[in-house]
């Protein structure tokens, strides 16, 4: 069920992987009443085949699929690049979608879903996107530059954001169970969270930081480790970037869903957890006696800075 017709290469792309047919309608129309360039197909394995020919700048795949199943797919999609995957899922269990986080996607979405929320999220995870300066030898990279920019208005996307700063206010009320409210100076954080980047350097010019071996360019996005580009996923960059924002504050596993993966319902910390690891992994923090993002049991992580003397 793929169908290529009148590709508009200027438009960013979405793989979308699924054998419901009804579902992938609704996502195609979605998607394409909103900008995007929508390529649908309902089995695994030519949906990975799909991906080497399309090279798309997001997947949106199923769990349940012939032939590959989205676990495998997502193995997959990952090893080769870092374009944003979006799971959309019957699947409503806890389990699954630590499983999918773990093995790499960056999003998950259930099934009913809003129809607008489709489309934020899309519209999020693209925006956010990672871009990577002009090595554009790997298949990663080729998404890079042409991925930064999505049809939808800026405003609308602003829109998205600002409904989602608004919907984690109400969640931080309730997250207080998970042990957050334990730590200090919690509501500040997150209102700091928009602004960030303020407090880096000593002009407006420049965001630029580099510690620990790791320099991060807050306007280009472009995270370097020992000197070479790091292949981060957005929700990897999101969270390294939230927080070296709060450099030196405890975040617990609920704000940080709130703030890098803008989820206002700050389920599932393990997809914390194994974010985390993976990053400490890419920036080569994840050796020495001095991790610069610190895990403090049952409270949350918190971003060192350097000492400088
Ligand atoms: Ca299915």
């Amino acid at each position: 069920m793929s169908d290529r017709h009148v590709p508009d290469r200027r438009q960013p792309c979405v793989l979308n992987i699924e054998d419901d047919e009804d579902i992938a309608r609704v996502v195609r129309t979605l998607l394409e009443r909103a900008g995007y360039r929508v390529v649908s197909v309902g089995d695994g394995r030519e949906g990975l085949r799909l991906f080497h020919d399309e090279r798309p700048d997001l997947v949106i795949l199923d769990l349940g699929l012939p032939t590959l199943d989205g676990w495998t797919l997502i193995e997959r999609v990952r090893d080769l690049s870092s374009a944003p995957i979006l799971v959309l899922t019957a699947r409503d269990s806890e389990s699954d979608k630590v499983r999918g986080l773990r093995t790499g996607a960056d999003d998950y979405l259930t099934k009913p879903f809003g129809n607008s929320e489709l489309v934020a999220r899309v519209e999020a995870l693209l925006r956010r996107r990672v871009t990577r300066p002009a090595a554009a030898s790997s298949v990663g990279s080729a998404h890079g530059a042409a991925a930064l920019g999505t049809p939808g208005s800026a405003a609308a996307a602003e829109g998205v954001s600002a409904r989602g700063a608004g919907a984690s206010g109400v969640a931080g009320t309730s997250g207080a169970s998970g042990g957050a409210g334990a730590i200090g100076a919690v509501g500040g954080a997150e209102r700091a969270g928009g602004a960030a980047g303020a407090q880096f350097g000593s002009g407006a010019a420049s965001r630029l930081v580099n510690e620990h071996g790791v320099e991060v360019d807050f306007d280009l996005h472009v995270v370097r480790a020992g000197g070479r580009p790091v292949d981060l996923t957005p929700t990897e960059y999101r969270l390294l970037e939230t927080l070296m924002t709060h450099r030196g504050q405890v975040l617990s596993p609920e704000q940080l869903l709130r703030l890098a993966w803008r989820d206002p319902t700050a389920t599932g910390p393990d997809r914390v957890k194994f974010t985390v690891l993976r990053l400490r992994r890419k920036l080569g923090w994840d050796s020495g006696p001095e991790n610069p993002i610190e895990t403090l049991r049952g409270f949350g992580y918190r971003y060192r800075p350097e000492r400088r003397t």
